[in-house]
C-alpha cells in the first residue's frame, strides 16, 4: 500500500525550523512519506507556525487559509497547524477555523535528537540547545508560548553534534531563545561555556560554528575568550540589545544597562578584532520619545554593527507591556524604523567596502548558471548577505578563502 505522503510549511525563526525538522521526523516514524513539493496532492499538510508578534500572526493565518482552500478543491486531505500561533491561541483557532483537522501546540514535540531531514542545506544545520525562556523582557510573548528555560541534555546535544559531524557537515548553527543562558535550570552558571567547549571538541570535521541569539546580560567574558581563541567559532555574534537608552531598557526589563551594554561590545570588538557583530533592536516602544530615539539612533551610528535587524514594537497581548503608557503612533514606530535601516545601509556599505582586496572564508552553498552563490562567515543563514563568485570548478558545500572584488547592498562580489 502506498504511503501517506504530507508536507510541511515552517515559519518564523530558525527555532521553528529546526522544530519543523524533528516533526517531519517523527511523521516519517509512523510511516508517512515527506514531499519537499506542496503543489502535489497530499494526505497531510502541516503548517508550523510562527505566533510572536502581529506581522508572523497575519502570514500564519493567511498560510493556513491558502491551505484550506486547497482542501475544499481536493488536494490535501487532512490539515496540521502546530508551532506558537497554535500553541497560544489554540483554543480560538479551534473555533474559527473548525476546518483544520488538527492543532498541536509546540510541546507535543519535545525536542530531541533526531536524525533525519534537514530543512537547510546539507553543509549547514541548526543545533537547537534549549527551549523557552528565563528572562521574561516585558515586549516579549515567547515564555507565555515557550514556558520558561528548559536546556537540553549536553550529552543529546554532543550525539546530534557528532552526527552532523560525521555527515560532513561544514556550519553549525547553535541556536535556542537565548543561548547564552543554556545550563542556569540545572544549576550550571559556567554551563553556556563549557557545552561550547564540548561541542567544538566533538565538531572536529566542521569549519563553522556559529552563535545565534544570545544575551548580552549572561555573555561572559570566559565566552568572549573562547571566541577569540577558536578557529572554529565564528567571528560572528548575534547579540540582540533590543535598545539602549537606560529607561526603556529597564522597562523593556532588559536586566543590563547602556554603560554595561557599551563596555561588553568593546570588550568584543577589542578580545575580536575581526568580528562581525549582529543585533536587532525594536523600534516605538511604549515610552520611547524623540530624544530616547535619537540616543538610539546617533549609538548605532557610533557602535557599527555590521549586521542589525531593526523591529517596530508590537503590541502582543499577555506581556506586561502591552498595558504601558503612552503606546507610540504606528506611523511614528514605522518612520523611525526606515530611519534606522537607511543608516544602517551606509554602516554596511563602510563595512563591505573594508572587505575589498581582502580574502574572507566563504562556504559555497548553490550554483546558478556560471554564479556560485555563498555566505562568508560573517552571514547567518537567510537573515545576511551573500557572496556571488564568478569562478569555475568551485564545489558545493566546501569553504574557500575568497578575495572580494566588489559590493553592492548587502551582498559581496568575490573571485
Ligand atoms: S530573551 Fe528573547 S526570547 Fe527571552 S524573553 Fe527576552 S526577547 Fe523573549
Amino acid at each position: 500500500m502506498a504511503k501517506k505522503t504530507f508536507s510541511i510549511i515552517s515559519l518564523g525563526c530558525f527555532r521553528n525550523t529546526y522544530d519543523s525538522e524533528v516533526i517531519i521526523k517523527r511523521f516519517q516514524n509512523k510511516g508517512y512519506r515527506y514531499v519537499c513539493e506542496a503543489s502535489q496532492a497530499l494526505d497531510l499538510m502541516i503548517i508550523n507556525t510562527c505566533g510572536f508578534i502581529e506581522e508572523a500572526k497575519k502570514e500564519s493565518l493567511t498560510l493556513i487559509r491558502e491551505a484550506l482552500s486547497l482542501k475544499r478543491k481536493g488536494r490535501i486531505k487532512r490539515i496540521l497547524v502546530s508551532g506558537c500561533l497554535s500553541q497560544r491561541y489554540r483554543n480560538e483557532l479551534r473555533k474559527s477555523l473548525p476546518q483544520v483537522d488538527e492543532f498541536k501546540g509546540v510541546e507535543e514535540f519535545e525536542i530531541g535528537f533526531e536524525s533525519g531531514l534537514k530543512l537547510t542545506t546539507k553543509n549547514s544545520a541548526f543545533v537547537k540547545i534549549s527551549e523557552g525562556c528565563i528572562n521574561c523582557c516585558s515586549f516579549c510573548a515567547i515564555p507565555l508560548i515557550k514556558g520558561s528555560l528548559k536546556s537540553r541534555p549536553s550529552k543529546d546535544i554532543i550525539r546530534e553534534v557528532r552526527f552532523l559531524n560525521d555527515r560532513g557537515v561544514k556550519e553549525i548553527n547553535i541556536i535556542g531563545q537565548d543561548i547564552t543562558s543554556w545550563g542556569k535550570d540545572l544549576g550550571k552558571s559556567r554551563g553556556f561555556s563549557r557545552l561550547l567547549a564540548s561541542i567544538e571538541e566533538a565538531a572536529d570535521k566542521v569549519s563553522w560554528i556559529r552563535l545565534i541569539y544570545t544575551h548580552p546580560k549572561h555573555f561572559s567574558s570566559e565566552l568572549i575568550e573562547m571566541i577569540g581563541k577558536s578557529a572554529k567559532i565564528c567571528n560572528y555574534i548575534d547579540l540582540p540589545i533590543q535598545h539602549i537608552n537606560d529607561k526603556i531598557l529597564k522597562s523593556m526589563n532588559r536586566g543590563i544597562s547602556s554603560d554595561k551594554l557599551i563596555s561588553l561590545i568593546k570588550k568584543i570588538r577589542k578580545t575580536i578584532p575581526k568580528v562581525a557583530l549582529r543585533s536587532s533592536i525594536i523600534v516605538g516602544f511604549p515610552g520611547e520619545n524623540n530624544k530616547d530615539f535619537q540616543e538610539l539612533k546617533d549609538f548605532l551610528k557610533f557602535i557599527k554593527f555590521e549586521r542589525l535587524g531593526v523591529f517596530v514594537y508590537s503590541r502582543e497581548e499577555g506581556t506586561r507591556a502591552y498595558d504601558f503608557v503612552p503606546q507610540v503612533h504606528p506611523a511614528t514606530k514605522k518612520k523611525r524604523q526606515r530611519l534606522l535601516m537607511e543608516q544602517q545601509k551606509d554602516i554596511v556599505a563602510e563595512f563591505n567596502k573594508g572587505l575589498l582586496d581582502k580574502k574572507i572564508s566563504v562556504l559555497i552553498e548553490e550554483r546558478q548558471n556560471s554564479t556560485f552563490i555563498g555566505r562568508s562567515e560573517y552571514d547567518a543563514p537567510e537573515v545576511d548577505g551573500q557572496v556571488f563568485v564568478k569562478r569555475k570548478g568551485l564545489k558545493i558545500g566546501h569553504i574557500y578563502q575568497l578575495k572580494i572584488t566588489d559590493y553592492f547592498g548587502y551582498d559581496l562580489i568575490a573571485e
